[in-house]
C-alpha cells in the first residue's frame, strides 16, 4: 500500500471445487510446513501454489527494479492464460479471451519498498533515501541486500551501542541518521565492490510461517495480490471455466511511490471494470487506533472500501458475492483516496468502475509484515466468485 495516503474463517464457496487436502509431509520449507498444518481443512492452495508464494515472496523486488520477480510471477501465471504482455516500465498482464470487447481486470501491484544509496561518506558508510514508504524507525540493526551489477553486496544498518548512547539525549532513527555498513572502511573500497549511489538495498528477511496459520514476511504488500489473482486465474483453467469477457491479471510496478505503474497500465488496457486488491491494516494490535484508522482484524475475512473511487455497483456486486458465497467480510471508509491503485484505475482512461477488496495486515511496512492464510483463501475465493458472477456488457454507469 502506498504510504502518501493512510486509510486505513474459511468461507465455505461452494462454487468451487476444492482441491484434496494437502498430505503431511516431513519437509524443510516454511510453504511445505504450512501446506501440512492443518492437512484435515479443506484448502484451495496446493503445494505448488504455497512453493511459488515462497519462491515469489523471497525474492527481491524493489520499485522500479520489478523484473526478476514479474518473471517469476508471468512463468506461474502462463498454464493459466491464453497470452501475456508487459509495458515499458514492467508491468505485466496475464490475459484470457484476448479478442473480447469487454474487458475485466483484476489487478495487485509488484513492487517493496527499499532504500536507495544515496550518499556514501569517505570512511565507507552508506546514507540512503527511501524508494516508497520505507521505515527509518525499524532500520537499525536489520541486514540488507544492496543489488549491484557484480551481484548482490550484503550490509548492515548499523547503529551506536545502548552502552555508549546518553539515555537523556539520544536520538530516534530518522533518514538524517541511519546508514549502511557493507564493511569497508574506505569509500574506493565501497565501490570496488559495485556498490554505487543509485544501488538499491532490501532488507533481506524471508518468509515463514507463524502458529501454522499466518503468512510472515517482508513484502507481503503486495506480493500476497500478485500471489492471490494468479491463484483466480488457476482456479478458472482447473474448473474449466468460460468466461464472456476478457480478464486482464494485471501486475503493476512502481504502486509504493505513487500508483505509477497502474497509472500507466489502465491506459493501455482501458478495462471496462477493475478490481483491484492490496493490503490493508490490522488495527487490533497494540499501539494501533480504531478512533483514527477502524476496527480490522486478521482473521475476519476480506476489506471491502467504501471511497468515492470504489464504485457503488461494483462494490455492491461483490458485497452480494461475498453473502452468496458465505464469504466472511469486513468494511472499511476510506477518505479522499483508498491509497491503493484503485485509484489510479478509478480516475484513469476517463473512469474505469472499481473496487478494491483488501487483505487485513499486521506491521505494514516492516520486516515482518503478518496476514492470516484463511484471508489469504477468502480473498480468492473473493475475486474468484465476482469475476465469475459478472456478465460481459454490463453498464455500471449510475444513470443512464
Ligand atoms: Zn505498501
Amino acid at each position: 500500500m502506498f504510504r502518501g495516503r493512510v486509510s486505513a474463517s474459511f468461507g465455505t464457496c461452494g462454487a468451487i471445487p476444492i482441491s484434496r487436502p494437502i498430505p503431511i509431509m516431513a519437509k524443510k520449507t516454511a510453504a511445505k510446513k504450512a501446506a501440512s498444518k492443518k492437512a484435515t481443512e479443506k484448502t484451495i492452495l496446493t503445494k505448488s501454489s504455497l512453493d511459488f508464494l515462497e519462491r515469489y515472496l523471497n525474492n527481491a523486488s524493489p520499485t522500479g527494479f520489478e523484473s526478476a520477480g514479474q518473471q517469476l510471477w508471468l512463468d506461474y501465471l502462463k498454464p493459466y492464460i491464453d497470452t501475456h504482455f508487459t509495458d515499458n516500465y514492467g508491468t505485466a498482464v496475464g490475459v484470457i479471451n484476448p479478442t473480447a470487447k469487454y474487458k475485466v481486470v483484476i489487478e495487485a501491484h509488484a513492487d517493496e519498498i527499499s532504500w536507495f544509496v544515496h550518499y556514501i561518506t569517505k570512511e565507507g558508510f552508506i546514507y540512503v533515501r527511501r524508494n516508497g514508504g520505507s521505515d527509518h524507525i525499524i532500520a537499525p540493526s536489520k541486514r540488507v541486500n544492496i543489488h549491484t551489477e557484480k551481484g548482490i553486496v550484503k550490509a548492515v544498518f548499523g547503529w551506536p551501542a545502548i552502552h555508549v548512547r546518553n539515555g537523556k539525549t539520544e536520538v530516534t532513527p530518522s533518514l538524517e541518521n541511519i546508514f549502511l555498513d557493507c564493511g569497508c572502511t574506505s569509500k574506493e573500497e565501497v565501490e570496488k565492490l559495485g556498490v554505487h549511489v543509485g544501488c538499491v538495498a532490501v532488507f533481506e528477511d524471508e518468509f515463514m510461517v507463524l502458529n501454522g496459520r499466518n503468512f510472515v514476511g517482508r513484502a507481503l504488500d503486495n506480493r500476497m495480490g500478485g500471489f492471490m489473482i494468479a491463484e483466480v486465474a488457476r482456479l478458472l483453467k482447473e474448473n474449466k471455466v468460460k468466461l464472456p469477457f476478457g480478464l486482464y491479471i494485471t501486475n503493476s510496478v512502481q504502486e509504493e511511490v505513487g500508483l505509477r505503474g497502474a497509472e500507466m497500465i489502465v491506459e493501455r488496457i482501458r478495462p471496462d471494470v477493475a478490481i483491484v486488491t492490496d493490503v490493508t491494516h490490522d488495527t487490533q494490535t497494540p499501539m494501533m487506533n480504531k478512533i483514527q484508522n477502524g476496527d480490522v482484524a486478521c482473521g475476519s475475512g476480506p476489506v471491502l472500501s467504501y471511497a468515492p473511487a470504489v464504485h457503488n455497483n461494483v462494490l455492491k456486486h461483490i458485497v452480494r458475492t461475498a453473502e452468496q458465497e458465505k464469504i466472511p467480510f469486513q468494511r472499511m471508509a476510506a477518505s479522499r483516496a483508498t491509497g491503493t491503485d484503485t485509484d489510479a484505475f478509478a480516475y484513469g482512461a476517463a473512469g474505469v468502475p472499481s473496487a478494491l477488496i483488501s487483505l487485513p495486515l499486521r506491521y505494514m511496512h516492516t520486516t515482518v509484515e503478518i496476514v492470516q492464510r484463511a484471508d489469504v483463501e477468502s480473498v480468492i475465493r473473493l475475486i474468484y466468485a465476482a469475476v465469475k458472477g459478472l456478465k460481459a456488457g454490463t453498464d455500471m454507469r449510475y444513470l443512464k
